[in-house]
């Protein structure tokens, strides 16, 4: 089966800082993949580096099998990769729907808005309820989850999601998930990357530690369960 997603011996750096080295993973199609880790090893480097933020300094990426290395972001992006950043990245005082038109139209022209507002709706149902309400008004798990929705113009065949339950309720965490699976259901494959790792372990199929910038660890989900517990520190 040819991966969705495969990062083959990728070094990246920042400037002088060398934040990875040697990383090589995969991501099936359909397939959960959880990165985990401490603060600073690498996750959103990696994360960075699949959807053609970061250029590796050397190695390759590839999707579908094709080699991407190097090319531009909106190629990433063309291929079916949406990246959900770490963060809230919304326009406050416009609407939900202007949030998600705004973006939809600017990576698929005015024909991409209709089809990207259709998927949002149906990931989100809250956002269809909000559609008409400020983002900025939002809780902050809804608008983690419009800047998600904001990613999505089509069904992707990839989504990376950063840090997804930084700073939210375990509730409000839960129904993101719950959004993750139904994305999962459509035959999206997932890059996970989680400090708080129970959740992903629990929808994830694979799992990679990275420290310092290396893969340590790949297992299942199931061992890791038992295993990444004694490698992490507590997380609260
Ligand atoms: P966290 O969980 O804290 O986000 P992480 O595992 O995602 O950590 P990265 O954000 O990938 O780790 O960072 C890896 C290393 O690269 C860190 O030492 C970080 O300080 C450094 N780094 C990250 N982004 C930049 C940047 N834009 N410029 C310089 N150094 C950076």
């Amino acid at each position: 089966m040819t991966p969705v997603l495969e990062l083959r011996s990728v070094s990246a750096a920042y400037g002088p800082f060398r934040a990875l080295f040697d990383v090589s993973l995969t991501v099936n199609p359909g397939e959960v993949l959880a990165l985990v880790g401490s603060n600073g090893v690498g996750k959103t480097t990696v994360a960075r580096v699949a959807s053609g933020l970061v250029a590796p300094t050397s190695g390759s990426v590839f999707l579908g099998g094709v080699d991407m290395t190097g090319r531009k972001p909106y190629r990433f992006a063309r291929a079916g990769v949406a990246h959900a950043t770490e963060g809230r990245s919304v326009f406050a005082t416009l609407s939900v729907e202007d949030n998600l038109t705004l973006s939809f139209a600017r990576a698929r022209g005015r024909k991409g808005v209709r089809s990207g507002l259709e998927i949002a709706y149906e990931l989100f149902p809250v956002l269809e309820r909000r559609r008409r309400q400020a983002a900025g008004t939002l809780s902050g798990g809804e608008q983690r989850m419009l800047s998600m929705a904001r990613v999505m113009v089509e069904v992707p065949k990839i989504l990376i999601a950063d840090e997804l339950s930084l700073g939210l309720a375990p509730k409000i965490t839960m129904e993101l998930y719950a959004s993750l699976e139904r994305l999962r259901a459509e035959g999206t494959a997932l890059l996970i990357v989680e400090q708080h790792v129970a959740h992903a372990l629990r929808l994830c199929d694979r799992v990679a530690m990275l420290d310092h910038g290396t893969v340590s660890w790949t297992g299942s989900g199931t061992e890791a369960t038992s295993v990444v517990a004694q490698f992490l520190e507590p997380s609260h």
